[in-house]
């Protein structure tokens, strides 16, 4: 199956399971702004909406386990937008300046690892 097909599939077989039916959810294939990484999701949890960027020129995208698990990832983005919002306020309102940007580095690295993990276990579950 062609691969962006596939894609829309998962985000669609995805956004009930994490009750994110209500989201609009902008597909872009590109590249990310980082580009080591595969894919990114920037969310605007107020208007329920998220654009997520899939970079098909990584590798790891003829895998069909980890394309889900990427997509799944992704869309988890949408769902940790309440807290990181209200995480992105705390550093903002009460961290000076010159250290918000180190700040949401070290915040950033857990996000990521909890959300990966989140994705795998879901996934899992989702085959049983
Ligand atoms: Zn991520």
């Amino acid at each position: 199956m062609n691969l962006r097909r596939e894609i829309a599939k998962l985000i669609a077989k995805w956004q009930p399971i994490l009750e994110l039916d209500h989201w609009v959810i902008q597909v872009i294939f590109g590249k990310t702004s980082d580009e080591t990484r595969p894919a990114e999701c920037l969310p605007w949890r107020e208007m329920q909406r998220a654009k997520i960027t899939f970079n098909l020129e990584h590798k790891e995208w003829s895998d069909p386990i980890l394309r889900e698990l990427f997509v799944v990832h992704e869309l988890l983005h949408c769902v940790s937008a309440a807290w990181a919002g209200e995480i992105e306020d705390v550093i903002s309102n009460n961290v000076s300046e010159e250290l918000q940007d180190e700040v949401r580095k070290r915040v950033n690295f857990p996000e990521e690892k909890y959300t990966c993990d989140l994705a795998r276990i879901l996934w899992s579950l989702k085959r049983k």
